[in-house]
């Protein structure tokens, strides 16, 4: 009568990939990993991952955060206001964040920004209008473009078309589209992130656009601390966790695990001059 057990999920370590893998959008100064972030970064060491980009979230994350990362060359950074927070990027800020790039070498590109129509928190004008700002402000810079788009695919292509940044630097966070969008993301040039969410049963449809995806165009992140992977969904998300995305990846292509971690963990080193 005794309730049956469930296995244990495997511990990221146990895939014992080598030292080689790139995650490429992480939330580590996010409250959920105030209390263990030492044994995060540590996990994602020993997990195999060499690099880890921290998404600051406005010039201000930046300024009261990055003293979380001095002790951690791994962790590189990229700073940028997010699509939900436009009312943040004034002026001021868009000064701030020019005069952080010249101070802080580990800042490797401006993001996440784009379109967010999924919570529509700002108007669409609005969002395009920050948006815009962003990207000007970005090759001024001479740096990369990591983009956030949600239900925004169109309006997003869009901006990026007419703002002169085909062939340009850009990186496609969080990609969950179709194949129909990928290859037009190829097509311009860009990079496409993949995350955790590719492992869900459900996502059939976007790891069939995996195949259509040059491998040397391919990124792997987690944006934890959300969207988690099996086996760890409904858990908080972790750059160690990064290994079950490149695992399903690699299995849905037909190539070893080994193979995928460390093309895409190339990808990232060359995409963000690491
Ligand atoms: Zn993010």
């Amino acid at each position: 009568m005794g309730k049956k057990k469930s296995k244990p999920a495997p511990l990221p370590q146990s895939l014992a990939l080598p030292y080689t893998g790139v995650e490429s959008h992480a939330h580590l100064d996010l409250p959920p990993f105030s209390s263990d972030i030492e044994e995060v970064l540590k996990r994602a060491k020993e997990s195999g991952v060499r690099y880890i980009c921290n998404v600051f979230l406005g010039h201000e994350a930046w300024k009261n955060n990055r003293h979380l990362f001095e002790q951690h060359d791994e962790v590189f950074f990229i700073l940028g206001t997010h699509p939900s927070h436009v009312d943040q990027c004034t002026d001021a800020e868009l000064g701030a964040m020019r005069a952080a790039f010249a101070e802080d070498s580990r800042l490797r590109g401006i993001g996440e920004i784009g379109l967010d129509y999924y919570w529509d928190h700002f108007p669409r004008e609005n969002q395009k209008d920050i948006f815009i700002k962003q990207l000007h402000l970005a090759k001024e810079l001479n740096t990369r473009v990591i983009i956030h788009s949600r239900d925004a695919a169109e309006d997003t292509i869009d901006v990026l078309e007419t703002e002169g940044f085909v062939d340009y630097p850009v990186l496609w966070h969080c990609f969950g589209g179709d194949a129909e969008l990928a290859e037009r993301i190829v097509k311009n040039g860009w990079y496409l992130s993949i995350p955790g969410t590719v492992t869900y049963p459900k996502n059939e449809e976007a790891r069939e656009a995996l195949k259509v995806i040059p491998l040397d165009r391919m990124l792997i992140e987690t944006d934890c601390p959300y969207l988690t992977p099996v086996p760890y969904r409904g858990k908080r998300n972790e750059p160690a966790y990064t290994v079950f995305t490149a695992e399903c990846v690699a299995k849905e292509l037909g190539i070893d695990t080994e193979e995928l971690w460390t093309t895409c963990g190339n990808n990232a080193i060359r995409f963000f001059g690491l």
